[in-house]
């Protein structure tokens, strides 16, 4: 490849709290429109802003989990401009002093198309809390606006431009959501607009440092789109440049319809905000007993938790990576395992029963009747072969459908495992008395009549018998 890409992203995303950033309204999404509003948030003049202390919580923990230096020292500030999505004509944000700075996040493992990334840290230039905005709808001849998104709290985090391939953007914004969910700071639904992305793109001619010319990529709705709009950039602007043109720095909207970039607007055309100190908020200090604090709470990240469960419970690099695609059932998973002598046992079972009920029953691991605990109760009871592994389906299945206990439903149903030996056997005389033909064939050399007798004895002991103990006494009886 002739040029180089250097990527930079800036990534909202909206922070899970119980009230807004600024007043007492709910932040809450899916609302009739304009019910969730209040003269603070719809930017009545007078009106006194009080911050939301555990969005600004929540914005240190992220800055904690992505390496960044957070500020002893930090205020908001009025971002000014002129739009319906903002009635006071200003966004309550961050200008110079944000409250966290100078981090990184780690890429690497599978990227987009299935290939091995390298690892690489990808650099945090700052992130700063701000106010969402209202959200505008288009009719035929007409539009609306919500304010019920109005004043929600909103991180926007700005990563360094170190990226240089859409794999690589891809890998970071991953990284980052992960990050967002095991934090405990946004559930980064993008389909509700509570992670949006913004991307920096320019080329350079590969080996050379000087950057190119910045275009900006506004209003990508999924990591998808990021990486297709950052594919077609790459190659719109590498054909302006071998044709020997200049390139504006301009901002461009992307199409998914159509999977192209489009000009929005150009350089002359940007806006002068004229930041100032917001006079209705004081600044912020914070002790750094207050930082450590918090330091010391901060969850385990999804790689840390990876690389235990591959050490620890000697799980694959590929059940650590499905276990830990969502934090839920990462912790739901760690619970099992810790009971149980085999814990990748626990693995087997979430990843193919329990992760395949709960998508059939459209239900989340959260709202599940079988609790990590009760799951540990049914493979402990197969493992020491209370059941057999077969009747172990059916207590789960009737586990997943009432909470019962497992041992309440093996005791209620009579479901132990047949483990005597004289029972089995009579059960094994029983079945080569009534199938003299296939005796005949077994006799014969035809070993697969095995498998026929071991399915004969399963049903007379409905399902009951212990399988090996089946095979061992067909053999010495045929
Ligand atoms: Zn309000």
């Amino acid at each position: 490849m002739k040029y180089e890409a250097v990527i930079g992203l800036e990534v909202h995303t909206q922070v899970r709290t119980r009230s807004k950033m600024f007043c007492s309204c709910p932040n809450r999404f899916g609302a009739e429109p304009n019910t969730l509003v209040c003269p603070v948030c719809m930017g009545y003049p007078g009106v006194l802003p009080v911050p939301n202390r555990q969005a600004i919580r929540q914005t240190v923990v992220a800055g904690l989990l992505t390496n960044c230096q957070i500020a002893r020292f930090s205020k908001f500030d009025r971002k000014s401009y002129f739009y319906p999505d903002m009635p006071k004509n200003y966004q309550i944000s961050q200008y110079d002093l944000p409250f966290c700075e100078h981090g990184y996040v780690e890429i690497g493992g599978k990227g987009f198309s299935g290939a091995d990334l390298p690892a690489k840290k990808i650099g945090i230039t700052r992130i700063h809390l701000e106010e969402d905005v209202a959200k505008l709808n288009h009719f035929p001849g007409a539009s609306g606006v919500d304010y019920n998104r109005a004043g929600v709290p909103l991180m926007e985090t700005v990563s360094e431009p170190d990226m240089r391939t859409p794999d690589e953007a891809y890998a970071y914004l991953t990284a980052l959501k992960e990050i967002m969910q095991y934090g405990d700071i946004s559930d980064c639904d993008m389909e509700k607009g509570q992670m949006r992305c913004d991307v920096n793109i320019s080329l350079r001619e590969a080996g050379t440092e000087k950057f190119g010319t910045k275009i900006e990529i506004k209003n990508l709705n999924s990591f998808r789109a990021v990486h297709r709009a950052l594919e077609y950039e790459i190659w719109r602007q590498a054909e302006l440049l071998d044709a020997g043109k200049t390139l504006q720095q301009e901002t461009r909207g992307w199409n998914d319809d159509h999977g192209e970039t489009y000009l929005m607007r150009t350089k002359e055309q940007a806006h002068d905000y004229r930041y100032f100190p917001d006079p209705d908020l004081m600044p912020f200090v914070f002790p750094a007993e207050e930082i450590d604090a918090i330091r010391a709470q901060l969850p385990e990240l999804p790689a840390a938790m990876r690389e235990r469960f591959v050490r620890d419970y000697e799980l694959t690099s590929y059940d650590a990576e499905v276990l830990t695609q969502d934090r839920r059932t990462a912790a739901y998973f760690d619970r099992a395992a810790q009971l149980l002598k085999t814990p990748k046992l626990a693995a087997n079972w979430i990843t193919s029963e329990l992760l395949r009920e709960l998508s059939n029953a459209q239900q989340h691991i959260e709202t599940c009747r079988i609790a990590p605990e009760q799951l540990a109760a049914l493979i402990t009871l197969i493992e020491n072969k209370t059941i057999n592994g077969k009747i172990g389906k059916e207590v789960f299945a009737e586990m997943f459908a009432t909470g019962k206990d497992p041992k309440a439903i093996v005791d209620a149903k009579g479901l132990v495992q047949l483990s005597d030996a004289g029972a089995v056997a009579a059960l094994v005389d029983q079945a080569i008395a009534a199938n003299p033909a296939q005796v005949a064939q077994y006799q014969a050399g035809n070993p697969k009549v095995l498998q026929f007798f071991v399915g004969q004895v399963m049903k007379l002991s409905k399902g009951k018998a212990n399988p090996q103990l089946v095979v061992e006494l067909l053999q010495q009886k045929l």
